[in-house]
């Protein structure tokens, strides 16, 4: 028996993959419940709906310092998903591999051997099925019988403007499909099949979830990992207020993602000494799990444009009874998509001139927003409460524009320098874990943004986008109205106070090599100085990728699918 922790993204294709050997039993353990149970989880343009504390983890980070300074008591809202599917059910849907220089570094700079881009792009593919002809002649080759459904979203009017726009302003129609290139602008592609979010959930555990070898045990909490003699021999769980035991025989896989892997590994005495001494704590491994945790920061209000024309689309007419009606009986239309991401842009913010530029990844990501809310279908008493604005600050900077046309250009830091921690706050393993990101500890990050809001602002300014007979929306922030509006200085302070966070986390169980301090899993994704658990997951990252995580995460978990199953297929096993 496997058992697998987390029925998250990388979970729910770790269920699939290694139920396909019938002598193989899986148990997969969720906190959350059955994604099949929430309408909003199915419809791509409900993808804000989700955030209710049925489906997500609804955590806050710890008081930041350099961050979050207008929200309440300098804590952002951080989103996580809690169903079967895990983030992958409640995400916006994008999916890009990411650059192959940011997983060439992971090899050559890292120490992850077996891990540069020739070595996993094997792994994308083997989960990729692309939609749209031209993805499909991109992607270099592509099986349909695959399981994640990828399409290109049909960008609206605004997105297929600000592809005219990017170009005008230098840059290229990036190809997405080939993670060799790094700069330029694109239509989005998103996981969606038929107008339905297809989640790892929808995918890969769906199909399988009749074989007699899988079980699948939703609102099962675990609690800890069972140890005896230096071997991972079983897990602790809670479902329905009952505390169980269940034994494994082959290996314990953790993918809880990057907040809930370290905080079962820390309850379980796998972790640093001192902090896990001072929680009182037996120690069973000095690792640094929770540590080097990364996310992306994002500003989807910075930079708006009011329009005299309809370029995006507002709450009401998404809601209205003919695009539901719509949908309903074809699966078409406004709902149907994700389509308030409707193109996007990787940008470089150093660029310097000549073939060494050619070697660095875009670290920036532009979003094209069909709201001029940098949050789309959803209330705005949700908005409210997921901002954790600081009372007057939503009404400075929003009220006023509801039901207005326009547009964002919404702006992600995708390669942050800042890292976090995750701790524990308690010995009680329900009580939320501490959440510590530390973001814009390293200032290069708060001048990375400012470096995409020029970007954006240049593209937004350009003859296309200016067709939509757009005005740039000036609304001061309250607590940065002391610098003149627009200066650097105004951004910077903008950006402490408003800018929130993506929730692509990583970091805190690094792969790399035994020999380096910073690393929990070998590169075969086995927790260093104890036996029979393997962590699969976002948190093994040892570095952000320049795209959102999950086609990332999805290729993590292809790959030590492979590992377990046929370890000599796979280049790092040993
Ligand atoms: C709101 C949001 C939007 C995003 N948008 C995008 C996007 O558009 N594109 C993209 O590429 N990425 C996006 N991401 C990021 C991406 O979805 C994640 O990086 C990726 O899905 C992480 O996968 P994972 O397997 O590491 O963790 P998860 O998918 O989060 O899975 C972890 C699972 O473990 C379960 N779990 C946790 N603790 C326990 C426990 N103690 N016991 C039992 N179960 C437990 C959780 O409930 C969850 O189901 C987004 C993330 C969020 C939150």
């Amino acid at each position: 028996m496997a058992s697998t922790v987390g029925g998250g993204t990388a979970g729910c294709v770790l269920a699939n993959r290694l139920s396909e050997d019938p002598s193989t039993t899986v148990l997969l353990l969720e906190a959350g419940d059955v994604e099949t149970k929430f309408p909003s989880v199915d419809v791509p343009l409900k993808a804000m709906e989700t955030y209710s504390p049925e489906t997500n983890w609804g955590d806050y980070t710890t008081s930041q310092n350099a961050a979050c300074q207008g929200m309440k008591h300098n804590r952002c809202f951080l989103a996580r998903g809690k169903v079967l599917g895990g983030s992958s059910s409640i995400n916006d849907m994008v999916y890009a591999r990411g650059q192959a220089v940011c997983f060439d570094r992971w090899e050559t700079e890292e120490d992850c051997d077996g891990w540069g881009y020739e070595d996993i792009k094997e792994y994308f593919k083997a989960a990729e099925a692309y939609q749209n002809e031209d993805l499909v002649q991109a992607g270099e080759r592509c099986n349909q019988g695959n399981e994640l459904m990828i399409k290109s979203i049909h960008a609206g009017e605004l997105g297929e403007t600000f592809l005219k726009a990017a170009k005008q302003a230098g840059l290229p129609a990036l190809n997405l499909s080939d993670s060799r290139s790094n700069e330029g602008s694109s239509r989005v592609h998103a996981t969606v099949n038929n107008g339905v979010r297809w989640s790892t959930a929808k995918a890969y555990l769906r199909p399988a979830i009749a074989r007699h070898n899988l079980h699948v045990a939703t609102g099962s909490h675990v609690n800890k990992i069972l140890l005896f003699n230096g071997k991972g021999i079983g897990v602790e769980f809670v479902r329905n207020g009952t505390r169980k035991q269940v034994g494994v025989k082959r290996e314990i896989v953790l993918s809880a993602g990057a907040i809930g892997t370290p905080h079962v590994l820390l309850m379980s005495g796998i972790g640093p000494r001192e902090h896990l001494e001072e929680m009182g704590i037996k120690v069973h491994a000095d690792l640094p799990v929770g540590e080097g945790l990364f996310d992306q920061m994002t500003l989807n209000d910075a930079v708006r444009f009011t329009t005299n024309q309809s370029a995006g689309i507002t709450f009401q007419q998404a809601n209205k009874l003919s695009n539901r009606i719509r949908y309903n009986l074809f699966g078409r239309g406004t709902l149907a998509s994700n389509n308030f991401l409707e193109a996007l842009a990787l940008v470089k913010s150093n660029k310097s001139p000549g073939v060494l530029s050619r070697a660095l990844p875009a670290d920036l990501e532009l979003f094209a927003i069909s709201s001029l809310l940098g949050h789309f279908a959803a209330s705005l008493g949700l908005i409210k409460n997921i901002t954790n604005l600081e009372d007057g600050v939503f009404e400075a900077l929003f009220s006023d524009l509801v039901g207005q046309d326009g547009f964002s250009i919404g702006v992600v830091d995708v390669l942050p320098n800042s890292r976090g921690v995750v701790r524990l706050k308690s010995r009680d393993p329900t009580d939320v874990p501490l959440i510590d990101p530390q973001y814009f500890e390293d200032p290069a990050d708060i001048k990375r943004l400012l470096k995409g809001i020029r970007a954006a602002q240049r593209i937004g300014a350009m003859a296309s986008l200016r067709g939509f007979g757009s005005k740039p929306v000036i609304r001061q922030h309250p607590s940065c109205s002391d610098f003149p509006f627009n200066s650097d200085a105004y951004w910077e302070c903008y950006i402490r106070h408003n800018a929130r966070p993506a929730s692509n986390f990583g970091g805190t169980c690094r792969m790399g090599s035994p020999s380096t301090n910073s690393t929990v899993v070998d590169t075969s994704l086995r927790l260093l100085g104890l036996q029979g658990i393997r962590v699969v997951d976002a948190s093994i990252m040892p570095t952000p990728v320049s795209a959102s995580p999950m086609a990332a995460t999805v290729m993590i978990a292809e790959k030590a699918a492979v590992m377990m199953t046929q370890p000599s297929n796979a280049k790092s096993d040993h």
